[in-house]
């Protein structure tokens, strides 16, 4: 267990100090060439991939494009401060940019895909590590499943929900722009001019009240919820304004797709002489909390932790929405830790030797 820790805790550090943000390229490429070296096992296949500078690695024991499950885990991480790149143990904490989010995991899933290597297994299963989860995996992930036609009967994501929770339905979720023009004139004869920002008001308004009123009485409100984050438009108080501009945050349940969401909310746009632009999109997350997967891995972590764990659900976006896109069942879990995106992003270092367990145990319950 000590050799298993500090194997994770060293290559947890090198990964963390590895700049992979957004903006550093040549950091994004030296993660993947990282995890690619650490797989060095020839029973590994390793399958690299780059789309507009954001590198992938997918790893598996068969040759095939479609393993029985694939772990999936990204290698980039937000922007923080110069020391932030250096980890720092405090106990059996550590803290340092993307421990928890999500280079920790990472670290777990490239011990545990070495040690099978080791040991002579191959299961049918697959790593997918990208690079560019936080911008929106458009070159990873979606990129992956899209168009190189990489596919699993199921897929485990250690990248949320919360110290071993395992999050089995996620909301889809629109982001967009509302748009209105209109006619200035000054701010004295209305009637004369033509006001933006009462277009944007009134649609606005009348979107909303199709949402469910807050608050709504579901504990957990699994509905349809619509979120306005920005509004801008006009110059000066004496002037009717030409322009304004909204941005809305749309987060739907099944059986919602997000079409059928932006028509919907495109009706409401023409009748109020808006324009609508779509900024990005991603399809709910509906996993069978029955599926044998999903008890495979409940029954693994329980036995590993001890106690039982909760079948939860997140508000959240993360890859499970291209997973569900091309139908795979998946599951969102987490080590323990927080402050993920923050100055404090910790993560129990105890956490990892206990992921790698559940995982082990998940492939053994699930025969694999
Ligand atoms: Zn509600």
């Amino acid at each position: 267990m000590a050799e298993l820790k500090d194997e994770i805790l060293k290559v947890l550090t090198d990964l963390v100090r590895i700049r992979s943000t957004a903006d550093r390229p040549d950091e994004l490429k030296r993660v993947i060439d990282y995890a690619e070296n650490y797989l060095s096992a020839p029973s590994i296949i390793k399958k690299r991939y780059e789309k507009n500078g954001k590198h992938s690695l997918v790893a598996t024991f068969h040759d095939t494009m479609e393993p029985e499950v694939m772990f999936v885990g990204h290698m980039d991480v937000v922007e923080a401060e110069d020391w932030q790149f250096e980890p720092k143990i405090e106990g059996d904490k550590i803290l340092g940019r993307g421990v928890i989010d999500m280079k920790g995991p990472d670290a777990v899933m490239l011990k545990m895909f070495k040690d099978i290597a080791g040991s002579g297994g191959k299961p049918n299963i697959g790593l997918m590590l990208t690079t560019d989860e936080e911008v929106g995996s458009e070159n990873g992930v979606e990129y992956l499943l899209k168009e190189v036609g990489w596919g699993a009967r199921f897929a485990v994501i250690p990248d949320g929900g919360g110290s071993f929770n395992i999050v089995y339905r996620g909301k889809g979720v629109v982001h967009l722009k509302a748009r209105a023009k209109g006619k200035a004139i000054h701010g004295s004869m209305p009637w004369l001019g033509e006001n933006a920002i009462d277009k944007i008001i009134d649609f606005y308004t009348e979107l909303r009240e199709q949402f469910p009123k807050e608050p709504c009485g579901d504990p957990i409100h699994w509905h349809n919820t619509i979120n306005i984050g920005r509004i801008e438009g006009g110059k000066v108080v004496n002037q009717v304004p030409d322009f304004a501009e909204a941005h809305l945050d749309i987060r739907f349940v099944e059986p919602w797709s997000s079409r059928g969401m932006f028509e919907f909310v495109k009706k409401y746009a023409d009748r109020h002489g808006v324009e609508l632009e779509l900024i990005s999109r991603g399809e709910p997350v509906e996993t069978d909390p029955n599926h044998p997967y999903v008890q495979a891995f409940k029954r693994a972590a329980e036995s590993v932790l001890g106690r039982d764990v909760k079948l939860v659900v997140e508000y959240g976006a993360t890859d499970g929405r291209f997973f569900a896109e091309k139908g795979i069942p998946n599951i969102v879990t987490c080590a323990e830790g927080g402050g993920a995106h923050s100055r404090d992003e910790w993560a129990r270092i105890s956490s990892f030797p206990q992921l790698y367990e559940i995982m082990m145990k998940f492939l053994e319950e699930s025969g694999l």
